[in-house]
Formats: structure tokens, C-alpha cells, sequence
């Protein structure tokens, strides 16, 4: 286990050039729009790296587009019209950042809406340093993380994920929406993702609500694009969560798999307790740099003191000064007993 691994890097770090964005050509499409823009965090360009190679547009056929589209951004079309323009053959992993990708379900109709909307979120999340810091953590050139294995599972999918250490997938039909949990890559030919207790597994998957497809209601929290609404947990005058605190919260999750914490921290018997300590920075996790919390912080929301589920009430992590302080691991693992 890489669990001696030195505690993520304080602000000193240098940014990460993690966000070369090659325009598409294309219009951005309305799903990607997101609404949310607090003060002084400025505009950002458009996100992901394309899947396809870029053709760019005559700028007489953008016109004769744009003045097709109504206002809304696209003329309404039959929906087998629609469905024809969905390429057979598309590509399933599309790379956002240095060894985090998008992964489609096969036959999948909203992929190209699904990939942009992920990376709007990505991009918000590069202009805060601690999401610079933890996309960074992702980067195999960055070292540090396990290699994935090349053999039996992985092996089936021809090296696909060789250097991804990330995936960011739409959630399969009757999967739990906001999820993260490792995975050993993927079929060649059917494109099946492979799970099990193989120890080539461990390519963090965090499975995600496809927004396209509507809003996903599940005892009162509603997913949309603006992010979560109704959560148990949210402060009184915080009813939205915005999806990029969802997305940064599951990528702490993931940032616990491939830095080896999670493997440690399981020993735990709380241990589910004990992850979301670290991945909300709640009770003992207060003071961790890659948390909930700490984004927050640098986003100027307000901390959660809350995880209801989990029966976590932390109303000490709302006094406390986020994304300057850091608590390192070893004092955490210390508090909680648990060996390094
Ligand atoms: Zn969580």
C-alpha cells in the first residue's frame, strides 16, 4: 500500500497544466449551460478535450446553424431524426484532464451532452487550488499512484485504462446516482465494466446521474443540473448544492482509493464513518485538505456540519478556517487509531 505516501500538497504547489481545452467548433450545447456563478469567480471557457479530432467549422455553416436554432440553442427535430445523429461506432472514454476520463455506456444517446455537462464541472473545479491540487493527484506522470494492472481484468480491454487513474461514468440503470467505487476496466468488444474482488480493480469509478435524462428524485433530494436539491444536510440558506461541490466530494472519494487511505482506513469498524470523515472533513477529518470542506472554503460556501446518513453532526467544522489549515494524515489516522 502506498499508505507512507506524504500528505497532498499545501497551496505552494505549483498549478497543474492540467487544462489545455482545444475548442470543439462547435456551439456549446444548452445542457452545458450551469447556472450557478458566484461573485467574482469569472466566466469559463468552453471544457473538454474532444473525443472526436476537431473539425473546424465554416464560418458561413455556423451561422446558417445558429440561425436554425431556436432559442434554446438547437431546432427542435423528430426524435428518430435525433437518434440517427448518435454515431455508431462512438467512442466510449473520452479524457478530460491527464489520467481522468469520461466513460459512456454503450448505446448511450445523451454521451456528447453527458461528457461536456462533466466537464463543466471539472472546469469549475480547476479554477479553485485545491481542485488543481486534486485533479493533479490523478496524473500517473505525477507518480505515486499504484500502476494499474495489465493483466487479468484490465487486460481484457486491451490497455484502454493504462493511464487512466480516473473515470467519471453515467450511472447505470438501477445504480445508486453518486457514487464512487473501483472498477477493473472494461470489455473490449461489449464494452461490460468488469467488478469484483479482483486485486486489478482499482481504477476509482465514480458513477453519476446523467442530468440529461431529467431529474433523479430519491426521498426528497433531487438531482438536477444545478446540483442537488432538498439534501438532508444542507445549512437553512443553502437549499442548492451545486453539482460541482457533488462532483469535488466524490473525487475526494476517489483521491482516498488511489492514494492507498481507503485501503488503510477499511481496517477501521466504522470505517464508512471514518471515509466520509475524510471525504466532508468532518469530526476527525476537519482540517483535511482534500474535503468537502476545504473546497467549500475556497468557493466561499458555507462548510456542511451535517452527514445524516452517516450519523455525523461536526457543528465545530462550520467555525473552523478551511483551505488554509491542514491536518495531516498521520495526525487523523493518530485521533482515529488507526496505523499509518
Ligand atoms: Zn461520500
Amino acid at each position: 500500500m502506498s499508505s507512507d505516501r506524504p500528505h497532498p500538497r499545501g497551496p505552494e504547489r505549483p498549478p497543474h497544466p492540467a487544462t489545455v481545452v482545444q475548442p470543439s467548433g462547435r456551439p456549446p450545447h444548452p445542457a452545458t449551460v450551469v447556472q450557478r456563478a458566484p461573485a467574482g469567480r469569472p466566466p469559463h471557457a468552453a471544457t473538454v478535450w474532444p473525443s472526436r479530432p476537431a473539425h473546424p467549422a465554416h464560418p458561413a455553416a455556423v451561422a446558417q446553424t445558429r440561425a436554425a436554432q431556436g432559442p434554446f440553442g438547437r431546432a427542435p427535430q423528430p426524435i428518430a431524426q435525433r437518434a440517427q445523429e448518435v454515431p455508431k461506432e462512438r467512442p466510449l472514454l473520452h479524457r478530460l484532464t491527464p489520467g481522468v476520463a469520461v466513460l459512456l455506456l454503450k448505446d448511450m444517446k445523451s454521451g456528447d451532452d453527458f461528457v461536456k455537462f462533466i466537464g463543466v464541472q471539472i472546469d469549475k473545479i480547476l479554477e479553485t487550488e485545491v481542485g488543481k491540487e486534486i485533479l493533479a493527484e490523478f496524473n500517473p506522470k505525477n507518480g505515486g499512484l499504484p500502476e494499474v494492472d495489465g493483466g487479468k481484468e484490465e487486460g481484457k480491454s486491451k490497455g484502454k485504462y493504462a493511464d487512466i487513474r480516473l473515470v467519471i461514468c453515467p450511472v447505470e440503470k438501477g445504480g445508486t446516482p453518486l457514487h464512487t467505487r473501483t472498477f477493473g476496466g472494461t470489455d473490449a468488444g461489449t464494452g461490460k465494466p468488469y467488478f469484483g474482488s479482483n486485486a486489478s480493480e482499482q481504477i476509482p469509478r465514480i458513477d453519476i446521474w446523467d442530468v440529461n435524462l431529467g431529474n433523479f428524485d430519491k426521498a426528497g433530494r433531487v438531482i438536477t443540473k444545478n446540483g442537488i436539491e432538498g439534501h438532508p444536510d444542507k445549512p437553512k440558506d443553502d437549499p442548492v448544492w451545486p453539482f460541482d461541490v457533488v462532483m469535488f466530494h466524490e473525487l475526494c472519494h476517489a483521491y482516498l482509493h488511489v492514494s492507498g487511505i481507503n485501503a488503510a482506513i477499511a481496517k477501521h469498524a466504522r470505517y464508512g464513518v471514518v471515509e466520509e470523515y475524510f471525504v466532508t472533513g468532518l469530526a476527525e477529518g476537519i482540517g483535511w485538505r482534500y474535503s468537502e470542506n476545504t473546497y467549500r472554503g475556497q468557493i466561499k460556501m458555507k462548510a456542511r456540519t451535517n452527514y445524516q446518513e452517516q450519523g455525523i453532526k461536526s457543528p465545530e467544522a462550520g467555525e473552523f478556517v478551511w483551505g488554509k489549515n491542514n491536518k495531516s494524515k498521520a495526525e487523523i489516522f493518530k485521533a482515529l487509531g488507526l496505523d499509518g
